[in-house]
């Protein structure tokens, strides 16, 4: 694709998708004030915003430094993303001290004690490729780094627990079945294979190699290793206790961290993403709620997912992104902002939001 042939298909992309983020805040001028190296790297970031048309955010970094050295493109669709307004700086706070929150699902109605919680952060690796550029060896590697680390961490009583390979031939490898089993259990990715977005940007490149998940004896704390980022570090579990769900998270994630090389961290972008959305906190918590009535048992997500953006919340099926709900009206609902907001932050806006929809499903 010629660069003209590149900026007429964002300008007609923008014209058709107008919520894809990429092509709503492209700009022709800046690209063309790159030079060639830069422009080539660029180019890779917003393949598949741009061969993918229905992309929401439409970029994913291939490298930390792409979101400082493309700032001028991706900031603005960071803005838009997070709800961060031109004039707020971009910065990332952490806290993680949610002792003052209320935080007990089951206060709200009894019946939300029964409704499954996870929360999981993003973290990159600062000495490895972002997944989107990652060589099959490095894969492999990145894999053999993350499985010494989990074998000190089974030693720790609290976290003790196993690594689980789908790599052909690791040590760890689990066969189809047990992979499968894992899937449905909603512990385990699936098949990135086949996902037409992370395909174009090389995240899903060399499947399944590479590829695995740690999980404690209680089956509470997770590590995906080779999905969109390096890793994905989760904590899931059932009783409407929040404080309890991130506390968990929190103290496997200062754990693991010790037994890992150093996380891509910025005061300003937070945690280091493939994705935009994903950066800052690098967290999305979200709630298994049954909603059949707002969701018409399921079958229509439209007014759900509109009272839900009004409270900083998004929707997505049973299944996670890109699936449908249940037919008992099961939907994932977390809140959207990841950048800008603290973990303590985060946590306020999903008790807060799933209560305001209880309240709307219960009337
Ligand atoms: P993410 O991108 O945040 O890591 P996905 O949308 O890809 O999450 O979903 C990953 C898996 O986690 C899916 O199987 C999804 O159903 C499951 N999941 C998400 N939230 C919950 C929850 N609160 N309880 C149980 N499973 C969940
Ligand atoms: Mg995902």
């Amino acid at each position: 694709m010629t660069d003209e042939q590149l900026i007429a298909r964002i300008d007609e992309v923008k014209q058709s998708h107008p919520d894809n983020l990429m092509a709503r805040h492209f700009d022709a001028d800046y690209y063309l004030g790159l030079d060639a190296p830069l422009q080539a790297r660029l180019r890779k970031i917003i393949a598949s915003g741009v061969q993918n048309e229905n992309s929401s955010m439409g970029a994913y970094a291939m490298a930390p430094d792409d979101y400082a050295q493309f700032a001028p493109l991706l900031d603005a669709m960071i803005r838009d993303f997070h709800g961060i307004e031109a004039g707020t700086p971009i910065a990332q706070p952490h806290d993680w001290d949610t002792s003052a929150v209320t935080s007990d699902l089951g206060a709200i109605d009894a019946k939300l004690k029964q409704v499954s919680m996870r929360v999981r952060v993003a973290r990159n690796v600062a000495s490895f490729p972002l997944p989107g550029a990652m060589s099959k060896e490095q894969r492999v590697v990145f894999e053999d780094v993350a499985a010494a680390a989990f074998a000190k961490l089974a030693e720790n009583p609290d976290f003790g627990g196993q690594y689980l390979s789908i790599t052909p031939g690791s040590p760890y490898e689990i066969d189809a079945a047990e992979y499968q089993r894992r899937v449905a259990a909603h512990q385990m990715f699936k098949d990135m294979s086949g996902d037409k977005y992370l395909n174009v940007a090389g995240i899903s490149g060399d499947w399944p190699y590479g590829r695995g998940m740690y999980v404690s004896e209680a089956e509470d704390f997770l590590v995906w290793v080779g999905e969109e980022d390096h890793l994905r570090i989760m904590s899931m579990q059932t009783g409407g206790d929040l404080n309890a769900l991130f506390a968990r998270l929190h103290d496997g994630l200062q754990i693991l961290g010790d037994l890992l090389p150093a996380f891509a961290m910025s005061d300003k972008y937070g945690a280091i993403a493939s994705c935009p959305t994903n950066l800052g906190a690098g967290m999305r918590c979200s709630l298994h709620m049954k909603l059949p009535h707002l969701t018409k048992s399921g079958t229509d997500l439209t007014r759900v997912t509109t009272e839900a953006k009004s409270r900083g919340l998004a929707v997505r099926g049973a299944g996670g992104e890109h699936s449908d709900a249940g037919s008992d009206g099961l939907v994932d609902v977390s809140p959207s902002a990841r950048l800008g907001v603290s973990e303590m932050q985060i946590m306020r806006r999903l008790y807060d939001g799933a209560a305001a929809l209880w309240a709307l499903e219960t009337v």
